[in-house]
């Protein structure tokens, strides 16, 4: 583990976060950490070396997890099984020194990502009291209608990563009798709740919606600053950005498809396409349409008119606060499950032929028109209200 600076107690204390390395995750919690750090309590906040930058613009102290050798690919978040046995290694090989670092900091609360199990494997070890902070669609319960909804995009797949269980069972065992850990079923190690559960998007995202112990930030990564230097300011009539985030973003028949329908029309396509740039700078790229990496996407999505998107959860909170529509192609299954509450509120519709994608986007065009009531969602980060409900929380337990 790496440490930049020493974190001392100082003001209303010190604040442990431990973060989940992609972007997904750690963009809408800036804007949080900020406003914890001006609020005045100390923040350290635990990530991969990947994030530091980021982090430490925030005020808060960057610490770099040490995974050892076992190799991290945000991919892993699509498969359910190999994803809980890495989460459950992942705390195994960390917990010893998580704990004596944590206990050092004398934290007077735990922050984690939700998936990071080894968060609230530490907060129960120590007794210290800890919230989940969610940038996903979570699930908490086998009855509810969120699992229901993950259960169906999830159960084919799951069947071919059948021999994740004998390690899932494994370090379960270990770390039940080591720390006495709580809760170490399926949703216990990847969805973890605690008493009280931050969203970092607005409420009628999730169909479970508002529950007694939930507070709903709104579209939070919108408030983060944007440190990605923009070549550009995008300044065109009819701008249509295409992204497919920076995990799961496909493969060349995609980008194909877009060059050939939206190639040498009136508008002009600025693609977002993380691995897929080398090999996609090699083709013949229409004279309208701008192929990048990495975009700084605030700045794009100020100008867009259409946003072609494979559904992550900040992307297309941030298209709707730009009241932006989505043009919704997922490739996982939490990305369909966001696609299908987006659609269902009216702030964008799901491909249904990947060959018509220039027909549907003008279609989208046409008939966008979210109820004020849903776009209003989109437009407030309940940043204040948060800190004085985390320093009630802090102190009370309520
Ligand atoms: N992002 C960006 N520039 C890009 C691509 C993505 O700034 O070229 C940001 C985007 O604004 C969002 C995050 O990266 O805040 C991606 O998270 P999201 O939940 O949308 O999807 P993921 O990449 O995790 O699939």
């Amino acid at each position: 583990m790496t440490t930049t600076k020493e974190t001392t107690t100082f003001g209303l204390g010190n604040i442990v976060f431990f973060g989940t390395p992609a972007y997904g995750h750690v963009n809408p919690t800036l804007p949080m950490i900020t406003e914890l750090v001006k609020y005045g309590y100390s923040v350290t906040y635990y990530d991969t070396e990947e994030f530091r930058q980021a982090i430490e613009a925030c005020g808060a102290t960057f610490r770099a997890y040490d995974f050892g050798t076992i190799p991290w690919t945000p991919q892993v978040g699509s498969r359910i099984l190999e994803l809980t046995e890495l989460l459950l290694r992942f705390t195994d090989v960390q917990m010893e020194e998580l704990l004596r670092q944590t206990k050092e900091l004398h934290p007077v609360l735990i922050l984690h990502d939700t998936i990071a199990f080894w968060g609230r494997a530490v907060a129960q070890t120590l007794g210290i009291r800890a919230v989940s902070v969610n940038t996903i669609i979570t699930a908490y319960r086998y009855t509810g209608k969120a699992f229901f909804l993950y259960a169906t995009h999830f159960t084919g797949s799951s069947l071919l990563e059948l021999k994740a269980i004998s390690g899932i069972l494994k370090y379960k065992k270990r770390l039940k009798k080591r720390y006495g850990i709580k809760r170490t079923d399926l949703l216990g190690v990847l969805m973890n709740e605690e008493k009280w559960n931050i969203f970092t998007y607005p409420c009628p995202v999730h169909p479970e919606g508002k529950r007694k112990n939930r507070f709903f930030l709104g579209p939070a990564a919108v408030l983060r600053e944007d440190t990605f230097e923009a070549e550009e300011d995008y300044s065109y009539d009819n701008l249509i950005y295409v992204s497919l985030g920076t995990i799961f973003n496909a493969g060349p028949e995609f980008y194909r498809a877009v060059l050939s329908q939206f190639g040498g029309t009136k508008y002009t396509v600025v693609i977002s396409c993380g691995k897929n740039y080398e090999w996609l700078k090699r083709e013949e790229i229409p004279s309208n349409v701008i192929v990048k990496p990495y975009v700084n996407q605030k700045k794009v999505m100020e100008r867009a008119k259409l946003f072609l998107t494979a559904g992550g959860m900040n992307s297309i909170c941030e298209a709707a606060a730009y009241g932006v529509p989505c043009l919704l192609y997922p490739q996982q299954g939490e990305q369909a499950l966001n696609a299908r509450m987006f659609q269902k509120l009216g702030l964008g519709t799901v491909v249904r032929n990947e060959r018509k994608l220039f027909r549907e986007a003008e279609h989208l065009l046409r008939e966008y028109a979210p109820v004020p009531d849903v776009s209003a969602e989109f437009s407030v980060v309940r940043l204040g209200e948060f800190t004085d409900r985390l320093r009630s929380y802090q102190k009370t337990g309520e």
